[in-house]
């Protein structure tokens, strides 16, 4: 049964694919999708080392107006950060099981009214909910990159195209 079939007024989700040629292109989408995030909205990003998860990570903290640097988190997986609403930044990439990625406790997080942002969401695949957004980024290095958001409502793809 597809996912809308009990909300049968509710649109289908739409992806929306923008090319970066730049790591500013990069943040200014993510600088997109922060303007036009949501209380409780969660964000889980794909991509390789040095695709740029963190970078758009940077432009969606700053289109949610957090004033503070986003760093890379190092030993802390989840970063809190005051915006217009609540900014969690959740990095993924060393936890090494579901089980590891569940004692973060950040599903504690899904269900209030910030917006939660995952670096490596492919670990946190089975524990994502219903509704997350997937930005898939393709390219590393000096590639342009490909930037894949689906899951958005038709409304808000066409504001982030
Ligand atoms: P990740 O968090 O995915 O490991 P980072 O955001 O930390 O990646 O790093 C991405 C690196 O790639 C940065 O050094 C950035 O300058 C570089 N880069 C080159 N082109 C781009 C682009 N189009 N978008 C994002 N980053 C880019
Ligand atoms: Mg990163």
């Amino acid at each position: 049964m597809p996912a809308d079939a009990r909300r049968p007024d509710a649109e289908a989700p739409a992806t929306v694919k923008l090319p970066s040629a730049s790591p500013d292109t990069t943040r200014e989408i993510g600088a997109r999708l922060g303007r036009l995030a949501q209380p409780g909205d969660v964000l889980a990003l794909y991509g390789d080392l040095g695709a740029g998860k963190t970078c758009l990570v940077q432009g969606l903290a700053a289109g949610l107006g957090v004033a503070e640097p986003i760093r890379s988190p190092t030993f802390i997986l989840i970063a809190e950060y005051a915006g217009r609403l609540p900014l969690y930044h959740v990095d993924l990439y060393r936890t090494e099981s579901l089980e590891e990625v569940r004692a973060l406790g950040f599903e504690d997080l899904l269900g209030g009214d910030g917006v939660t942002v995952i670096e490596w969401g492919d670990k946190a695949e089975a524990l994502l909910p219903i509704g997350s957004i997937r930005v898939r980024i393709d390219g590393v290095g000096d590639d342009p990159r490909e930037i894949r958001v689906e899951g958005l409502s038709p409304e808000r793809a066409r504001l982030l195209a």
